[in-house]
């Protein structure tokens, strides 16, 4: 089937040959090839074409962009071709406010983890199964950095947390923890929606 080859391919590139890997790097930890994010992206624009919405919405609701502001006016003029979402958002997405947002600033990386580890791992049965499987991926490598919940990590935030999308706590992982990290979550999310466009889902 051809949706099962795509997926394959995914799966199993970034496992096999690479000779720019150490033997001391575990495989399936090397970033992903710029070659293999193309032909990624290419089958993700593929499949957006043959779909009335947009590029944005692969994923909906968990993974997807944010809402596109042009589809409230006179429709979208990029149309599916739109990198925002443009599939209804009935609850708006709940964005930290700016207590939660200093006190994430002002957290090691490890206590950022800690905080939000949690809340992507409750957020993952709402994936599709291949997501879920990615998601499963970057959790379990980034748990063991993970330090135990900092003082202050209060209720009011697990609750905001809790309301949070996947691909909105995902963003956290970006803005508040390091370089590198930030790196695997964008291409974790990346390959998330990939997977999303190639289901159609
Ligand atoms: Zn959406
Ligand atoms: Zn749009």
């Amino acid at each position: 089937m051809d949706l099962r080859y795509h997926l394959t391919f995914i799966d199993e590139k970034p496992s096999t040959e690479s000779p720019k890997r150490s033997s001391s790097e575990p495989p399936g930890q090397e970033r992903e090839q710029p070659e293999e994010a193309r032909h990624v992206e290419s089958l993700w624009w593929r499949a957006a074409a043959l779909g009335a919405r947009s590029v944005g919405s692969f994923g909906h609701p968990e993974l997807c962009c944010r809402p596109c502001v042009h589809l409230t006016r006179n429709g979208c003029p990029a149309a599916e071709e739109c990198l925002y979402c443009h599939l209804p958002h009935d609850v708006s997405r709940v964005s930290l406010d700016k207590r939660s947002r200093n006190f994430l600033e002002g957290l090691r990386v490890g206590a950022v983890l800690a905080v939000v580890l949690p809340a992507l791992r409750q957020r993952m049965d709402r994936l599709h199964p291949e997501a879920a499987a990615r998601a499963k991926e970057l959790l379990q490598a980034l748990e063991p950095e993970a330090e135990v919940i900092p003082d202050g990590a209060n209720r009011r935030l697990q609750y905001r947390l809790g309301t949070m999308t996947f691909a909105g706590l995902m963003g956290l992982l970006t803005r508040y923890t390091s370089d590198h990290l930030a790196d695997q979550a964008r291409e974790a999310l990346h390959q998330m929606r990939a997977l999303s466009a190639l289901c159609r889902c």
